[in-house]
């Protein structure tokens, strides 16, 4: 039998599955099959993605018995705006989509973002399915509901809580995921470690260079000890109340990088991962963790393949750059901070030099 792994998102009357296997065309079809969607639908992709995997999604929903039309984009972060959204809109009103049209994402989490805002928008929201195809999409991005486009003043701004009817993690397409594009996901894959479970953490450690080449056997246990950890902490905390925040463990200093340098030299994993060691830093400067747990954060960090200083940052740059991010509220950071490996918690009053010499450590 076909190997499949289930993962359940428990949102009350939003809940849904993640699908995690390999080939999973013909499950998408009988999942299909079993909805009660209109004929048309959209499905959305970059000309990356859309290239490789586009026509057989398409004809796996035509099996279903749907009429899908494929929509590309451009690959990369600047598709994530209000004006490719415009297209997309224009195109799904002369399609003639109706409420029950579903939107399908085929592709990294810059599609995913993009296709779900699509989703949640057009009519006031139409049914919506995730078909994540790079390592940071299947982790992280399509599981939760986020879905946002970016504004000229800043990223993600303009968006929306949406969940999608279904999630197929096909670990199939990792094989043509260029591997800078794996080291990004597996940026997010240790957050998920530091913040919730220490032996996930250990695994990592012991499996780093099977991580690191996706094999098959790592790749399922990524996706799905990672699918475990978010499902688990967003049903609790749908709308970023408060447990939810620890998913952002890192990503303080990460935003910072990513703004610092342009959005250019790093990616969002990469930026995440320097960004979980300065918040390790921060940590042990406090007296949470010792140097034994930060020694591991930087080990695991270095042999997944990703970067340990943000180079082309300053520490006045980062600082600033901190400050315009809107998870800051009231002026306030909020830190998320490490009291052990697989153990985080959130504090408001972390002295300006702490984070300074913290931030220093990782230029
Ligand atoms: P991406 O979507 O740009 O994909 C990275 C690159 O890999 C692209 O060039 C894409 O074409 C290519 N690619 C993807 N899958 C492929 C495959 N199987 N084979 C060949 N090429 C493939 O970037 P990403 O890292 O997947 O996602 C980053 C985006 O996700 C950012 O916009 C970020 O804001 C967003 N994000 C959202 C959430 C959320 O909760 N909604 C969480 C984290 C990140
Ligand atoms: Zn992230």
């Amino acid at each position: 039998m076909r190997e499949m792994h289930k993962v359940r998102v428990e949102l009350g009357a939003s809940s849904y599955d993640i699908f995690i296997g390999e080939d999973l065309l013909p499950e998408i079809s009988d999942f299909v099959k079993a909805q009660n969607f209109s004929h048309k639908a959209l499905v959305i992709s970059d000309e990356n993605v859309g290239k490789i995997y586009g026509e057989r999604t398409l004809a796996a929903l035509r099996e279903a018995g749907l009429e899908p039309a494929l929509h590309l984009v451009p690959a990369g972060e600047a598709s994530k705006s209000l004006a490719v959204a415009d297209e997309i809109f224009t195109h799904a009103i002369e399609l003639g989509l109706d409420r029950r049209s579903p939107v399908f994402a085929l592709g990294g989490g810059v599609v995913g973002d993009l296709a779900g805002f699509i989703a949640a928008a057009y009519m006031r929201g139409v049914p919506f399915v995730q078909l994540p195809t790079s390592l940071l999409a299947q982790v992280d991005s399509s599981v939760g509901g986020k879905v946002a486009v970016n504004h000229r003043l800043g990223k993600n701004l303009i968006g929306a809580f949406y969940q999608p009817a279904a999630v197929f993690a096909d670990l199939a397409t990792f094989a043509t995921l260029p591997e800078r594009e794996i080291r990004t996901g597996l940026g997010e894959i240790i957050k998920y470690g530091i913040i919730f479970d220490a032996d996930f953490f250990a695994a990592l450690e012991d499996h780093a260079a099977d991580a690191l080449r996706l094999s098959h056997d790592a790749a399922l246990f990524m996706v799905e000890r990672s699918c475990e950890i978010k499902a688990e902490v967003v049903a609790k905390d749908e709308k970023e109340g408060g447990l939810r925040r620890i998913l952002n463990y890192g990503h303080t200093i990460a935003h910072a990088i990513e703004k610092e340098t342009g959005y250019a030299r790093y990616n969002h994993g990469e930026a995440v991962a320097i960004g979980s060691l300065g918040a390790a830093y921060i940590s042990e400067a406090l007296g949470m963790i010792d140097d034994a747990d930060v020694l591991r954060v930087r080990r695991l960090t270095e042999r997944l393949g990703l970067p340990l200083f943000a180079e082309g940052c300053t520490v006045e740059g980062l600082y600033a750059a901190i400050f315009h991010d809107k998870k800051t509220v009231d002026g306030k950071v909020n830190w998320v901070l490490m009291e052990g490996i697989g153990k985080v918690c959130v504090r408001d009053d972390v002295p300006e030099s702490i984070v300074r010499t913290a931030m220093a450590r990782c230029l």
